[in-house]
């Protein structure tokens, strides 16, 4: 039994909005993300972030990267306002678990 992926990432956009062009990536400890949620996968070592993401991420601003990151799946999957409480709940988790895991800048 496996989840399937709701999140598909490209190459060329933001990682965490989906919307913006990517235009700063962070280095991050491959971390496998394993909560249950539809929302897993999350291997890979190098985040993108669109200028508006990468400002809220170099500020810490971890509650309006949620939101905003939220807002995009939100548009791009029809999220019911039931299931928006259980995708923002995984955003912060995930978000938590990037924050935990992202290789600070020398
Ligand atoms: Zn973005």
């Amino acid at each position: 039994m496996s989840a399937q992926p709701i999140l598909v990432l490209s190459t060329k956009w933001c990682d965490f909005c989906t919307r913006g062009k990517f235009t700063k990536a962070y280095a991050c400890h491959p971390f496998v993300y394993l909560k249950g949620t539809p929302l897993e996968a999350h291997a890979h070592s190098e985040w993108k972030a669109c200028s508006a993401c990468a400002e809220l991420i170099d500020a810490e601003k971890w509650h309006a990267l949620t939101e905003r990151t939220l807002g995009g799946l939100v548009k791009d999957y029809e999220v019911s306002n039931e299931d928006r409480i259980a995708v923002r709940t995984h955003m912060q988790d995930l978000l938590a678990a990037f924050r935990q895991n992202m290789i600070p800048e020398a």
